[in-house]
């Protein structure tokens, strides 16, 4: 592996972020800006983020051109298994047969035997899965690694990566941390931000949002006081405390909207609409030059149908917890 970098020789779509770190454009779907992985190239050479089935071929060629080879990746992380993040992951692991995967424990079975997971991604996506993700091919148990409420990735030469589990989006997610940076890989935790305007959305999709999870993460990755976040959607963002305020502020909002909305009544239309007029107004327009194409699939990532029916699915379950523990009280 070669050390030093010269920007202007690396293939559109890594961005060298210092400390041996970059970000590969995985171009989810055909789409640059989409869904980024990230290389730490250190003498065990890891990668957080796979992308998609339909990345791993692009993902593969970024690490070539950083001169990691088949042999040399000695670790894959996922900071959870939807198939945007995970979705390559057993492509990845055969292309680099000596690299460990390491997931969340309650993820790690659904890499091992993706049947399950494919089965709903399915029927939330319909006909779009194909387009979007590919089939996510499974991962030889033996060569995954589970980690619990924090674990640990040896990047070698006493440089680490801490994860620390962040539920709140998925039940199954965890952020890290670079012992040597301070950059903390925040996956979806955070929402989605969007380079071009600067605007962070949350992320709230079904069936495993949960509002109090998810700003006990915000408050633990605000602790953790990293140097910087590293957003799967999309890139490196320096205005650490900013962006984590920004990102709790929009939780709320959209919160707040669909449990007002959904007080009135059941109907899903009805908070989307709320929604789309008492909230979008929150977020600047894309400018011009931005690809509309991947626009639009970026929508459908943070999607206002998917994450007002997260946000609900998560109302209802409240209220049935809170009615059995009422029952339970008269008892
Ligand atoms: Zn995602």
């Amino acid at each position: 592996m070669h050390d030093g970098v010269d920007a202007t020789e690396l293939p559109s779509g890594i961005t060298p972020l210092g400390s041996q770190v970059f970000a590969i454009d995985t171009r989810m779907a055909g789409y640059p800006g989409i869904t980024s992985s990230y290389l730490i190239r250190t003498e065990r050479p890891c990668v957080i983020e796979v992308g998609t089935a339909g990345s791993a071929e692009v993902l593969r060629d970024g690490l070539a051109a950083l001169g990691v080879e088949a042999r040399d990746l000695a670790t894959i992380v996922v900071t959870h298994i939807h198939l945007d993040h995970a979705g390559g992951v057993g492509d990845i692991a055969r292309m680099f047969p000596a690299a460990e995967i390491v997931v969340h424990e309650r993820g790690a079975r659904h890499l091992a035997d993706p049947t399950r997971l494919m089965r709903s991604a399915r029927m939330v996506w319909g006909d779009r899965l194909d387009m979007l993700f590919g089939e996510m091919r499974p991962t030889e148990a033996s060569r995954i690694r589970s980690v619990a409420e924090t674990g640990e990735v040896d990047l070698g030469a006493g440089r680490r990566l801490v994860t620390h589990y962040s539920p709140g989006h998925a039940k199954h997610h965890v952020g890290l941390v670079d012992s040597a940076t301070g950059d903390l890989y925040v996956g979806d935790a955070l929402g989605v931000y969007n380079p071009h305007t600067g605007d962070v959305r949350p992320a709230t999709p079904p069936p495993d949002f949960d509002f109090d999870a998810a700003l006990a993460s915000l408050r633990l990755f605000s602790d953790i006081a990293p140097q910087r976040l590293m957003f799967s959607h999309f890139g490196a963002v320096s205005t650490v405390e900013e962006t984590i305020t920004r990102a709790g502020e929009e939780l709320h909002a959209w919160v707040e909207t669909v449990r007002s909305a959904h007080a009135d009544t059941a109907d899903l239309d009805h908070a989307v609409a709320m929604v789309r007029d008492h909230v979008l107004g929150r977020y600047r327009a894309m400018p011009a030059d931005a690809s509309a194409e991947a626009a639009k699939v970026m929508d459908l990532l943070s999607g206002v149908e998917s994450n007002v029916a997260g946000i609900t699915h998560w109302l209802d379950r409240v209220a049935v917890d809170q009615r059995r523990s009422a029952a339970e009280g008269t008892d």
